[in-house]
């Protein structure tokens, strides 16, 4: 144990110069040959894990996990592929060489602690140290007491293991894992049969565990556990499931993402290649999944408006696909890198879009969110980041054609923008209705109130032919908006006063 606590004798830190990344699983493939015939359990695997790094194995039940980490941690041998740790070619050598390896460098910790029942706690931390005689016989006690006083069971060290609780047995696993101070830890659901409070107490020993520089990889089906690694990599049907591709799509369930994983595309292109074209048709939805791409609205003067910068993580091309119309910009490689994309054609998108609500809900949100930034010349010098925030929690609301949004003489406490659709703008003449304005995507309304004496000077509906989407801002928002843009301002200013003289 180091002077500040820690049951580790080297300093991993300092070893981080080779830029080679610790664990290493390259096209792994495990076909199990079973009576029925074979199974392909692991589809060429590609991994990397840097040294240092917490990460979660996260997939359902019978996707490849434990395939994955029996293959890693030497348990079991690949069919096809590579597993390199450390830079040692795992995969070439024997059993002996194997187990000789494994004992001085890996720590594994299984979902059914398995410490030898006849041993006690304290002798079963032992163990190891027993095996790979890494320390002299008469430290090994004391080794193994320090690592039990670590995960708080010293006081039960002469206990055998039936006579503790499942979390206190696998909190002396993951002591007897640590026995030989392994730089890597891998963990096959450590929580899987543990109640949720006892699964916290082992999550935290992890998390301490990689805060003091171990690498771990460990399998679970607690998303909320995963989430609070530093990545997590999803495995679905013998596959690794892009982490850009689960990250941009997040909304989405195990079963979902999986499908999206059978129905992906990558496509790579060059620097400054254009991957879609405003005015054509949309076959595709395109998540990001590698470099940057520019986004432009071009003007029929032929001028060029950046819109957005995208980046791995991101996606586009939602928008034609759900509206059923042309591109609306068009999207292009960055000149400074490629950019790689996993394409997903329309069916697949459509069916997607259909099973998942949360889904629709978020492509609602940021179409709304982009026809904002992409409709209102008024938002452009403000950031994306900020436009985000303050719509974050404003409505979009469909408006069906002839339906009233404001009526005159009504308190008024919201402004509009108009994302599609029109609007029509009623004033009282002589007591009569009268149309006075007529307005479309881009626009807003409802800022008279807002500026004046609260009350509506005017009735607003939409427009006969076609249903409205607008985007509903409180006073909060709609205040905070002009203050950070002068131009929004301005022009909400303009369009006031003219709006007051026509009334
Ligand atoms: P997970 O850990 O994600 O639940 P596994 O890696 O245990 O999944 O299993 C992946 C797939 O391989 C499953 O369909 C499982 O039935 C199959 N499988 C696992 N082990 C064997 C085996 N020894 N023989 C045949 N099939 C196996
Ligand atoms: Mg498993």
């Amino acid at each position: 144990m180091t002077s500040d606590g820690r049951v580790s004798q080297v300093q991993r830190t300092s070893e981080g110069a080779s830029h080679r990344p610790y664990v290493e699983a390259r096209r792994l493939t495990k076909v199990y040959r079973t009576p029925a015939g074979e199974f392909t359990a692991l589809k060429g695997i590609d991994l990397q894990v840097q040294r240092g790094e917490f990460v979660a194995v996260i997939g359902k039940s019978g996707s490849g996990k434990s395939t994955l980490i029996n293959l890693l941690t030497g348990i079991d041998r690949p069919t096809a592929g590579e597993v390199i740790i450390g830079g040692e070619p795992l995969h070439t050598y024997d059993e002996e060489q194997l187990a000789a390896w494994r004992g001085r460098n890996m720590g594994i910790v299984f979902q059914f602690f398995q410490l030898l029942p006849t041993l006690t706690l304290v002798e079963n931390v032992m163990l190891p140290m027993d095996i790979n005689r890494l320390y002299p016989p008469a430290e090994r006690r004391e080794r193994a007491m320090l690592l039990l006083e670590m995960v708080e069971l010293a006081e039960q060290a002469g206990k055998r293991p039936s006579q503790v609780s499942g979390g206190q047995q696998q909190r002396v696993a993951i002591a007897r894992a640590l026995a030989n101070d392994p730089g890597l830890l891998i963990a096959d659901e450590p929580t899987g049969n543990l109640d949720s409070a006892t699964a916290e107490s082992i999550f935290g020993l992890f998390a301490r565990l990689a805060a003091e520089g171990t690498t771990i990889l460990m399998v679970t089906h607690d998303e909320t556990l995963a989430a609070r690694t530093h990545r997590a990599v999803m495995i679905a049907d013998g596959e690794v499931v892009n982490e850009h591709v689960s990250r941009a799509l997040w909304v989405l369930n195990y079963d979902q993402l999986a499908e999206v994983q059978r129905h992906v595309t990558p496509i790579t292109y060059a620097p400054g290649s254009v991957i879609i074209r405003q005015g054509e048709m949309g076959e595709h939805f395109y998540i990001l999944t590698g470099g940057r791409a520019d986004v432009f609205v071009e003007h029929p003067d032929g001028h060029e408006m950046p819109v957005d910068h995208l980046r791995a993580g991101q996606y586009f091309g939602e928008m034609a696909l759900i509206g059923r119309q042309a591109r609306r910009a068009t999207v292009r490689a960055a000149d400074d890198g490629p950019v790689e994309v996993a394409a997903l054609d329309r069916a697949a998108f459509n069916a997607l879009v259909e099973a998942s609500p949360g889904l629709r809900h978020e492509l609602q949100r940021v179409i709304s969110l982009r026809q904002l930034q992409s409709e209102v010349d008024a938002l452009q010098d403000v950031d994306r980041a900020t436009l985000q925030r303050l719509t974050a929690d404003a409505p979009t609301r469909l408006i069906a054609p002839g339906e009233t949004i404001i009526r005159r003489g009504e308190l008024g406490e919201t402004f509009y923008f108009i994302l599609e659709g029109a609007v029509e703008v009623f004033a009282g003449r002589n007591g009569q209705e009268a149309l006075i304005d007529r307005l479309g995507p881009g626009a807003h309304f409802g800022e008279l109130a807002l500026l004046g004496n609260r009350r509506r000077v005017a009735t607003v509906r939409a427009a006969g032919d076609g249903p409205a989407r607008l985007i509903e801002l409180d006073e909060t928002a709609f205040a905070q908006l002009r203050q950070l843009s002068a131009r929004f301002a301005g022009q909400v200013e303009q369009t006031a006063a003219e709006r007051q003289a026509r009334i």
